[in-house]
């Protein structure tokens, strides 16, 4: 059995095993015609349930010939360009290697001694992001499991800086486009059931600064406490981007702490384009990025960012066993201060690979592709008397709904809306998401694949009529 650990003597076996493997993806994302197969759970559960875990094959090729089965075959592929879906994007090479390096080097980036230049590597890319950001020279910030955890640590510390006791009187502002993870964070910090004051947001689904300014001040009317907003700076829905600097202004009239959730429009801050969408975020007091989203990365690379590094104090906890405290003194690196994890993965390392490789313009340059890919898509379906299409995009999301002339129950076009998502799905010729819009279900493309192209958005398009028509001729069948 020990010629499976990883180590000098089994170098070559290594060698060969994870080259098999990285043969094997190769091979898939070269063949690989349709974003996904349409599996069901009912016809895969079946195939990994009959596994016979407590009885290993032994062999790498054997191993992968059955994971083809239970993995490979059906997976969902987002290097394809009619995967159109989440906010998932295709990733670059260079960010992959690193992977390949970080999991067999295998850092623990919680103290410098688990990590040497791993740790050095992460906060020179913290400094790098929050320069981007313009956050200022006391800025800090560390490396995260992704968006929802950048936001709970985010907002841990606005509530922290607050100093309020009562945590029933704290309050917190989000647009009601925000990510759900506020209101999660906000329950997980134990604040009140009322805690997450929802602000309206425009036609462009952008916060409404006017009715922001009216909620604090009602909020220091009734005697609460107001300890955060948060702006987003990419809603997940619609890539809609809050008027950052207003609500600078607003936060900083009242005393409250700015986070900006950038998790979807971090990318921007690699951008020589489109750069300025996000001016304003240079004024939070804590920011996300999820570079799993729009810096092409795979899964998990995120962080979270602070104006000043002093509030990350908030995190620290000095175990003798890890951290004591005479280690800052001696002025010993250790990431576990600053972070909500202890172990923790090397994610950083492939960020550096992909800046080192293609820097931060070539990263911006893929983004603005499919910024502007999703520009030309909103031409196209605000030509096409089929689809009814939200907001003119300002990332690259476009959010839609068939609407057939001849039908007028709202009801249902949500059906069939609903069944043409879903038979797109079992098809495999495309991913789409869907959403809710003033309490109708529309359609979702969230563009983050330069390959993906116009004459793309169009099959699509045509497909999910085609699914949708048939759906509403059997509804008329069964109906006579
Ligand atoms: C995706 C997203 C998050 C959550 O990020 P994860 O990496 O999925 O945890 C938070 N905020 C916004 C705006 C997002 O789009």
């Amino acid at each position: 059995m020990r010629s499976h650990l990883l180590n000098g003597l089994t170098a070559e076996r290594y060698r060969r095993s994870v080259t098999e493997g990285v043969e094997r993806v190769a091979a898939k994302l070269a063949t690989t015609d349709r974003p996904f197969t349409g599996v069901t759970v009912d016809a895969l559960a079946p195939r990994i349930d009959a596994i016979d875990l407590d009885r290993p094959l032994g062999d790498t090729t054997a191993v992968l010939d059955e994971l083809e089965d239970v993995y490979l075959r059906d997976a969902v592929y987002f290097h394809h360009p009619r995967y159109l879906a989440h906010l998932n994007c295709p990733v670059v090479i260079p960010a992959v290697l690193g992977e390949a390096v970080l999991s067999a080097v295998n850092s623990s980036l919680d103290t410098w001694d688990q990590s040497a230049g791993g740790t050095l590597i992460e906060r020179r890319l913290i400094e790098w992001t929050a320069a981007r950001a313009g956050l200022g020279p006391a800025a800090d910030g560390v490396f995260t499991s992704g968006g929802s955890q950048s936001n709970l640590q985010a907002l841990l510390l606005a509530r922290e800086e607050a100093k309020c006791d009562d945590l029933a009187k704290l309050r917190v502002f989000a647009s009601d486009v925000s990510h759900f993870s506020v209101k999660k964070s906000a329950k997980l910090l134990g604040l009140g059931q009322d805690a997450v004051v929802t602000v309206p947001v425009d036609h462009d689904k952008r916060m409404q600064t006017v009715a922001l300014a009216h909620e604090l001040e009602r909020c220091k009317q009734d005697g609460l406490v107001p300890m955060a907003v948060v702006a987003t700076a990419g809603t997940t829905d619609f890539g809609s981007i809050d008027p950052l600097p207003e609500i600078a202004g607003l936060c900083a009239q009242y005393g409250v702490w700015m986070h900006v959730d950038a998790a979807y429009g971090c990318g921007l801050l690699a951008s020589v384009k489109h750069r300025h969408r996000i001016d304003g975020i240079e004024r939070a007091d804590s920011v996300t990025v999820d570079y799993h989203k729009s810096f092409f990365q795979p899964v998990s690379s995120s962080a979270v960012l602070v104006r000043d590094a002093a509030t990350l104090r908030h995190a620290t906890y000095h175990a003798e066993y890890l951290n004591p405290r005479r280690m800052v003194q001696e002025r010993i690196p250790n990431q576990v201060d600053k972070s909500l994890q202890t172990t923790r993965r090397f994610d950083a390392l492939k960020l550096w690979l992909t800046l080192r490789t293609m820097g931060a313009d070539g990263i911006g340059q893929l983004f603005d592709e499919v910024c502007d890919l999703a520009r030309q898509g909103w031409r196209l379906l605000a030509a096409d008397p089929r689809y009814d299409v939200v907001v003119e995009p300002s990332l690259s999301t476009l959010v839609f709904r068939y609407i057939p002339a001849a039908v007028t129950d709202p009801a249902e076009i949500d059906r069939a809306n609903l069944y043409a998502r879903k038979a797109l799905f079992a098809s495999g010729d495309a991913v789409v998401a869907g959403t809710k819009v003033a309490g109708r279900h529309y359609l979702k493309f969230t563009l983050l694949n330069p390959e993906t192209t116009t004459a793309d958005i169009t099959a699509v398009l045509d497909l999910i009529a085609g699914h949708a028509e048939q759906y509403l001729g059997e509804s008329l069948d069964r109906a006579s």
